[in-house]
């Protein structure tokens, strides 16, 4: 027998099979799919079994020297989805299984994460004679069970139970247990409103494959999840549930374990790496029908797919940002097309390419227009900075300041938002808040302090730093920012009695720091929880009435097409976050720019109309979603050399690519990292038929070069 193996090294230049010969002694344990251990270039690796012949090739090849895995670990279905990511993504295939599967699994020398075994005692009633009372006492505790575990019996000591085993009557055993158990519980399921159970009918009755929901902040989408994948249980299918990873709190999995019970497996960061492995071992035997988690849950081993949920599909965690950079999104559409299910993306601010395809019928749209409680969306009232800085104490604004007091004074509780997306790359006016941007590109110029100038990073253009603001003509260029450290203190200084939970990078790095810290705010531990983005998503608090952003501008500077759809919703999000049970919330934003319609949008709450001016900008500009964006990055040690490359590249596309706009080269956003020059080429494009040839040509020629790499990023999250 001979096997053709993908071995552990990830590279396109090794992306293929090799031949390896099968020992007699181990043919019964091979199969496709499953990893084995193989010779390669005087070393060991591991790699996973893709194809068997039964005849022997050549006698000289190379022989197997262990199988791993008693049980497949990649099955066809998985198999076939890692060779459709690796073309679409021009990744090597085995980093494309490797992503798919927990680290014990992923065909990697040195991974150590080993199953956990028990001792269980058998009781083998045939073998009963005389016993004394004692020993009739152990027997009585079996009851009518066949074997109890050590731990069940840990009232009785070793010595008695060998003395059983001694006799035959007791067998001794190890036993493969899981680390996490779970409890179903019983629960009282919502009747649906009647806004929900319209979306429940018209999901269930539709013939369509891919839905778009659409619905506010606090308007009974997870609930609406939760009864479609009952449903799909009743058809005996099962499900996957994508949360971003900020979101997936204990208190989310909760919610889905009370409801469904042990039927459920969660990935969450917070697993060990043991625990995710015998998570993953119960869905790939079938003991599981839901599966919640992040990103790469979307790869859960299950079969017979009825749904997939994507919440908050708007997430930027639902795109890998290393290789292989895969979305998944796509995924998911990928995997329910194999078994004939449904995927449903959910949002109260979709991305304007789900809903631009909702809109051509592609997706269907579904629309959950209210709130469950019957509350209005809370009233957002802007603070212009420009009128209002004069009076402001630190970076508060007076009308600000007055809300924190009464809601201080009234005993409840208030979130407060530091926007610092893309602030520090940025120059600013202090007094009128102007940023210069690319005239060509209509996106932020990005600050270099080496030489003062400011850059375009999509095609190059550069111009050096103004010394006055060429709008309001004031000496105040700037670069801005100010870290939640600093807004903490000035918050202590003016209320003294206040109780500050801050929540930003610093303060989260720690494990399980995110929960506790939550747990704490939920308990009214704290009456301010103040934080960067994280604070914005997914938290529930019955108890938060107020919410103010201290900056709501800083988004919209990021160097980035989609910094407004990002500031829009950031701000959405966050305004959502009061007011979600009886008491009216209550939303501040300060900014400078009252005017532009990301702010003006969000605080009247009205996505359609922010989805309109945003397309009329993306059209103008050819960005998403009427260009396809392909992101390509030429990274080298030598500054010089990585232009050179990044020249031949444009060459090359500018001779095959005809269909295509080409923007640069210009240097990366992330100009040098770690010592190494990136720069960038930014293709646009709708219809390049033979796109994927060009560009596979070129990454299988830096593939041989180990001085440059190029990085190729489809549908870019960031550019
Ligand atoms: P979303 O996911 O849209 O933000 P959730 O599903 O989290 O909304 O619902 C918001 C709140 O309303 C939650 O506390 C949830 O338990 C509650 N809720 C949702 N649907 C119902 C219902 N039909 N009846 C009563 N309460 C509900
Ligand atoms: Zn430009």
């Amino acid at each position: 027998m001979t096997v053709g193996v993908l071995v552990e090294i990830a590279n396109k230049n090794v992306d293929k099979l090799f031949d390896y010969k099968v020992p007699r002694t181990l043919e019964k344990e091979i199969q496709v799919g499953v990893r084995v251990q193989v010779p390669f270039a005087y070393r060991t690796l591991e790699g996973f079994v893709l194809e068997i012949k039964e005849d022997d090739l050549e006698s000289s090849l190379k022989e197997v020297i262990q199988v791993i895995d008693q049980d497949i670990v990649l099955n066809q279905e998985l198999l076939e989805l890692g060779k459709i990511m690796a073309k679409e993504t021009l990744s090597p295939l085995i980093s494309c299984y490797q992503v798919m599967l927990p680290k014990a699994l992923k065909a990697k020398e040195g991974t150590s994460v080993t199953k956990k075994y028990e001792t269980v005692y058998v009781l083998h009633r045939e073998h009963i004679t005389s016993l004394t009372k004692k020993q009739e006492e152990i027997i009585a505790l079996f009851g009518e069970k066949e074997s109890l575990s050590r731990k069940e019996l840990k009232e009785i000591s070793l010595a008695r139970l060998n003395v059983l085993v001694e006799k035959g009557i007791l067998e001794e055993k190890k036993q493969e247990v899981y680390r996490l158990q779970y409890s179903s519980s019983s629960l009282v399921v919502p009747t649906l409103t009647k806004d929900q159970e319209m979306v429940v009918q018209h999901f269930l009755k539709s013939d369509e494959s891919t839905f778009l929901l659409y619905g506010v902040t606090g308007s009974g989408k997870t609930e609406v999840y939760m009864e479609l994948i009952a449903k799909t249980l009743e058809q005996g299918k099962k499900s996957i549930v994508l949360v971003p990873e900020i979101s997936l709190t204990p208190q989310m999995v909760k919610r889905f374990q009370v409801r469904f019970g042990n039927r459920i497996a969660a990935f969450h960061s917070s697993l060990s790496e043991g625990e995710k492995y015998d998570e993953w071992r119960r869905i790939a035997r079938g003991e599981v029908d839901i599966v919640i988690g992040a990103r790469s849950a979307v790869f859960a081993p299950l079969s017979n797919l009825g749904l997939i949920v994507v919440d908050e599909e708007h997430s930027d965690s639902y795109k890998q940002e290393n290789v292989p950079r895969y979305d998944a999104r796509r995924i998911a559409l990928l995997r329910a097309k194999h078994y004939g299910g449904k995927v449903l993306f959910g949002s109260a601010t979709p991305t304007l390419e789900s809903y631009a395809r909702a809109r051509k019928g592609r997706y269907q749209l579904l629309e959950l227009p209210h709130r469950v409680n019957g509350q209005a969306l809370p009233k957002v009232e802007l603070i212009d900075m420009n009128q209002e800085i004069k009076y402001a104490k630190g970076h508060f604004s007076k009308p600000l300041l007055q809300e924190i007091e009464t809601c201080l004074k009234n005993k409840e509780q208030m979130i407060l938002l530091l926007n610092r997306r893309g602030y520090s790359s940025v120059v600013s006016c202090r007094n009128c808040g102007h940023v210069e941007k690319c005239p060509h590109c209509d996106i932020t110029l990005t600050y270099h302090k080496s030489n003062q100038m400011l850059r375009c990073h999509y095609c190059g253009y550069a111009t050096s730093v103004p010394s006055i603001c060429p709008e309001c003509h004031q000496e105040s260029l700037k670069d801005l920012g100010c870290g939640t450290e600093k807004i903490e203190e000035e918050l202590k200084g003016f209320f003294p009695e206040s109780r500050i939970l801050r929540m930003d990078v610093d303060t989260m790095s720690r494990k399980g720091a995110h929960e506790r810290m939550i747990e704490s705010f939920q308990k009214g531990e704290a009456d301010i929880l103040l934080g960067t983005q994280m604070v914005a998503k997914g938290l529930d608090f019955s108890n938060v009435t107020l919410v103010g952003v201290i900056n709501a501008d800083t988004s919209l500077m990021i160097p980035d097409f989609r910094s407004s759809e990002v500031t829009f919703d950031l701000l959405s999000q966050v305004a959502g976050r009061a007011g979600r049970s009886e008491k009216q919330g209550r939303v501040y934003f300060q900014t400078y720019n009252k005017d532009h319609y990301a702010i003006l949008c969000s605080k009247e709450n009205n996505y359609l109309k922010f989805y309109q001016e945003e397309m009329k900008i993306r059209k103008m500009m050819k960005y998403p979603p009427y260009y396809y964006l392909v992101s390509c990055n030429l990274a080298c040690k030598d500054q010089q050399k990585a232009l050179l490359e990044a020249k031949k590249c444009e060459k090359v596309f500018q001779k095959y690519l005809t269909n295509t706009i080409l923007l640069g080269p210009a240097p990366a956003s992330i100009f040098k990292k770690q010592n190494i020059y990136r720069y960038q080429l930014i293709l646009k494009y709708q219809y390049q038929d033979n796109l994927y040839e060009v560009l596979g040509k070129l990454v299988d020629y830096y593939a041989t070069n180990h001085a440059v790499t190029l990085e190729i990023d489809f549908n870019p999250l960031h550019l």
